[in-house]
Parts: C-alpha cells; structure tokens; sequence
C-alpha cells in the first residue's frame, strides 16, 4: 500500500482527499499557495509546504511539485481536478521520478483529452459518438463547408477544452464566422492550444455520464450514471445519480458501453465518460475525462464505493475489489455546487469573509468543503465554496431532502448560488424529473435580471477581499 500522499491541489477536493488518505492509514502532504495560507487543507493534511506568493503557478508547476514529493518521502501524487489533474506532463514527471500518479498514463491523460483524438478512439471503438469532424479545424472555410453538411446549429469546441470554456454555439454561417477567431483565442489563452473542431448540436440534450474505475490486471467496472443537464453556460450545477431520465435499459447499455470504451484504451484508475442523450433516445459520446470528477460524490452515494480510496488503491496496484455484479444502487443522490456567486446579479462572484458558517446535517446529508466561520474566500480561485450532497431512496423524497438541507444551511458575509437552488427545486419541471441542459436558459424567471449588472461591484468585492487578505 502507498505510505504518503503528496496532494495537488486546494480546497474542498484536497480535504477530501485528505480524508480518505487518513482513513488508509497514509500519510497526507498538502501545498499551498499565500491565498492559502488558511485554507483547511493546510490545516487536516499531516504536513504542508508553502510554493510561495503566486496564487497558481504552484499549483501548476510539475518540476516543483514532483521535487516536493520526492523530498518529502512520498510515494505518490493525486492530481484531483482541475489543475494539473489532465497535463500528461505530470503523469510523466512523476513516471520517470520513481512516484505513482493516480490516475492514467501519461498516453491516455493525453489521448483522451484531446477532444478530437478522443473521438476517434471511441469511433473506433464502436461508440457512437457525436456526428463532426474527423480532426481539427484546418481553417474557416473548412468548418463553414462541414457545418453546411451537418446542418446547423452546429458547437464550435476547443479541442483542449474542459470546464465549459471554449464552445460556442454557432445558428448559421454568420455566428460560425463571428466565433471562429473568438474561440481560437479563448482556448489559446486557457489552454495553451489553438485547435479547434466541429460537432453537430444536438439541440436541448441531457447530459449522461458514467463513472468507471478500472485497475491495472484488466478489470473495469461502472458505477452507473449521473445526470448533469442542469447547467448554466456548459457549466455543471446540480448533479443527479441515477439519471430519473433513463430506463433500466437505457442504464445498463450505457453503463455497459463506457466499461468497452475504457477498456478500448487500457483505461486505468477512474474516469468518466460524458454522453449527450437526444430527444430521440439516442446517446452521443462526448469527451472523456481522465480524473476524479467534481461530482463523484454522487455515485459514492448509490453505491456506497468511496471512489478515492479505489483510486489510490487502483495506484499501489491493487485488483478493483468489486466486480460489476456486487454494485448495487439505491435511491437517488443529488449534488449542488454551492458557489460564492450572486444568481441576482448575473451570477457576479462574491469573495471575502464568511461571516458564519454552519454545514447541513439530519440523515441522507453530506457536505464537502473547506470553508469555516472566518474564512475569507480568494478571489483567485474556482467560485465552487461546498458541495451539498442529498440522498433519500425516491426522486420525490431527494428532492424535498434538497430543500430542506438547502434551508438547513448557514453561509453569512458572501453572496451564494444556494437561494437560486432552492428556486430550482421548486420548480415542476425539475420537480418532473424530465429537464435538459436548457433548462436554466429557459427559466430565466428564477431569477430576477432585471437587476442591472454592476461592474465595479466586481472591482470593490476585490479590494475588499485582497484587504481582509493582507490583514491576515
Ligand atoms: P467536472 O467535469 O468534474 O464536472 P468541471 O468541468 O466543473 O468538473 O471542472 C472541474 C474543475 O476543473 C473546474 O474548476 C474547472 O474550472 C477545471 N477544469 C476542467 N478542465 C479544465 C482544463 N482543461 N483546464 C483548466 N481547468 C479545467
Ligand atoms: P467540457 O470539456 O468543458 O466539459 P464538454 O464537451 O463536456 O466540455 O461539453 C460541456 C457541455 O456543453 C455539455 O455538457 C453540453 O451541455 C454542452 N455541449 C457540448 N457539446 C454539445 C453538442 N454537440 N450539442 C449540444 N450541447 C453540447
Ligand atoms: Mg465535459
């Protein structure tokens, strides 16, 4: 078994990291940026070090980080998401520094996050996969000449992209014209790379996936699916497993496809496989991603896997200890990304002092965070402050768990997305249990923009928080 755990990253996914590190008995090291310096994963994990003023490049400096690990004795590193959690650099940094990355090889962090190159993979695979280009864009005229064979709406997509940044939908040749360049430079800036490629929209889809563990013998299993249609700008907000959307049959089909598609490309450790699904009943696959995701928590609630302790299990090289017939799911979880944004101000984010802060509890409740009365919230950083997490064993039951939890909650001095989740569950169609991914877009009315946006909000929100910072 692995000993000590250098851990990459920040906030709630290092404490939760942390978490299952102590559990295993396994040393934990945390780092840390100055924005940091207070952060609970600074305080839970065994020991911290500092990487200086810089609120990222440490978080995203391989060499330093894998030297770091390997001067502090530890025997592994675990990415989480987000920051280096997809750069194939680390996985191979680590590789030839005698340190266990959890998670897949270099060769498949790479593969399958290049969108295009991911594509092909599962065409050849015998997935079926959402109609497009075979490999990136060469130019405009190209795109404007495959978009007029797919039939617009088409989504023009940085190939390097993730996070819901760099895709655009694009209605005619106009909008494709308009985009083109626009995305171009957003995944340039984002991503370091300028590749671009073109898929049919698939209009008002739900957004499946299924998580999979797989381990280095050659087994791999799924944990069913997770519905994420909720989202707002190709951004994930409330996350549901099982999908209320799917039938039995649709379930295992899917569940059963993203097990040949991870073991089409010697997939190891866990990873999800993102599908669109149309109104037709038709599933697309859409990207893989090569990490433990945000809302993995979800499936730890139906099935009772606790995915990081079989991800660094899967490390030390440990057989998967379930086979796919003794995961069983139960009832219904749904996950809300509490973020420090303001849903009546456009979703502005908010940063400073928590004033108060008291987690939900009662049954069927789970928080992760690394938040705590007196924290002051960087604005450096991902506006993601917690995750609630609801289980109850019927739709209608989780649903009214939500509310209540959501209620239940206490987060003062910042502004949250938690007024606008409660608006959601109120409503029939999320309350139905059938909803896409233009659900938000559609339902405008949950929240009030008729508030007019306040750009220097944005600008004073800062100071204060860079003042109560310098203050620490
Ligand atoms: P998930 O896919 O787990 O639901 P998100 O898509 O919200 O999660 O991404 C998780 C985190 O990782 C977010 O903070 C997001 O900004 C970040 N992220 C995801 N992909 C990338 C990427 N390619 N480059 C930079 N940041 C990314
Ligand atoms: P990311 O890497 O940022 O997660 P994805 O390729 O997973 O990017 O797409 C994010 C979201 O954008 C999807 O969940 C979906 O809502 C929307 N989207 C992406 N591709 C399409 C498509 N071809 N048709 C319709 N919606 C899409
Ligand atoms: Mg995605």
């Amino acid at each position: 078994m692995l000993r000590k755990i250098l851990i990459a990253n920040r906030g709630e996914i290092a404490v939760r990291i942390i978490r299952a590190c102590t559990e295993m008995g396994i040393r934990s090291v945390a780092i840390y940026s100055d924005a940091d310096r207070c952060s609970l994963h600074v305080k839970k994990a065994d020991e911290a070090y500092s990487l200086g003023a810089d609120p990222l490049a440490g978080y995203l400096n391989v060499h330093r980080i894998v030297n770091l690990a390997v001067a502090t004795g530890c025997d592994a590193i675990h990415p989480g998401y987000g920051f280096l959690s997809e750069n194939p650099e680390l996985a191979e940094a680590c590789m030839r520094r005698g340190i266990k990355f959890i998670g897949p090889t270099a060769e498949v962090i790479q593969r399958m996050g290049d969108k295009t190159a991911a594509r092909e993979a599962m065409r050849a695979a015998g997935l079926p996969v959402t109609p497009g280009s075979e490999g990136n864009l060469e130019n405009l005229e190209q795109g404007i000449e495959l978009a007029e064979q797919l039939g617009y709406p088409v989504m023009l997509k940085a190939t390097s992209g993730g996070g819901g940044r760099g895709i655009r939908r694009c209605d005619n040749t106009e909008d494709l014209k308009k985009n083109y360049q626009r995305v171009i430079s957003e995944a340039t800036k984002a991503f370091g790379r300028a590749d671009v490629f073109i898929e049919k929209c698939i209009v008002n889809p739900k957004h499946i996936e299924v998580q999979i563990l797989a381990d280095e013998h050659g087994n791999a299993i799924h944990l069913y699916e997770r519905d994420c249609s909720i989202q707002r700008r190709n951004q994930k907000l409330i996350e549901i497993a099982p999908s209320p959307q799917l039938d039995e049959a649709q379930r295992q089909y899917i569940g059963g496809l993203s097990v040949i598609a991870a073991k089409a490309v010697n997939y190891t450790n866990a990873g999800t496989v993102e599908f669109l699904l149309d109104d037709d009943g038709r599933f697309y696959f859409m990207e893989m991603n090569t990490r433990v995701q945000v809302e993995h928590t979800i499936s730890e609630a139906i099935t009772g896997v606790d995915i990081v302790e079989e991800q660094i299990r899967v490390a030390a090289g440990l057989p998967l200890r379930y086979k796919q017939d003794y995961i069983k799911r139960r009832g219904y979880a749904i996950q809300f990304r509490i973020n420090a944004e303001d849903p009546k101000n456009n979703f502005l984010p908010s940063f400073g002092r928590i004033s108060r802060y008291y987690a939900p509890g009662g049954p069927g409740v789970r928080t992760d965070s690394a938040i705590y009365t007196g924290y002051v919230v960087p604005p450096h950083y991902d506006s993601m402050l917690a995750k609630v997490i609801v289980w109850a064993l019927t739709w209608e039951d989780v649903v009214t768990r939500g509310e209540r939890t959501l209620k239940d909650m206490g987060l003062y001095g910042i502004r949250t997305t938690i007024p606008y989740y409660l608006e959601i569950l109120k409503h029939p169609v999320f309350r139905s249990g059938e909803f896409n991914t233009g659900f938000v877009e559609e339902n405008p009315g949950l929240v009030d923009y008729s508030t007019k946006r306040r750009p220097e909000h944005l600008a004073a929100a800062l100071a204060v928080a860079m003042a109560a910072h310098a203050g620490l």
